[in-house]
């Protein structure tokens, strides 16, 4: 993972500059939502655009299905109306 991925690299929206940054990702597996911290994300320092690359999306994917343990369990309330 080179932090010089995304040098020069504009938003697709509004074109402004992109600045590598790590972020928390979260996402819904099997009715439950998982956390994944210091994902490493292209952000827009315009708007806040994020993007991830292919290789980080796999390595997410492999992390949320199991293949990695994770590295502690919290508790994340979910509202319904
Ligand atoms: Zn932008």
């Amino acid at each position: 993972m080179t932090s010089k991925f995304w040098e020069g690299e504009c938003c697709e929206y509004c074109g402004g500059p992109i600045a590598e940054k790590r972020v928390n990702l979260s996402r819904k597996i099997k009715n439950k939502y998982v956390l994944i911290e210091r994902v490493p994300a292209g952000v827009c320092t315009e708007c806040g655009t994020r993007y991830y690359t292919a290789n980080v999306l796999k390595t997410v994917e492999e992390t949320v299905r199991g293949r990695r343990k994770a590295k502690r369990e919290m508790v994340v309330p979910v509202y319904s109306l």
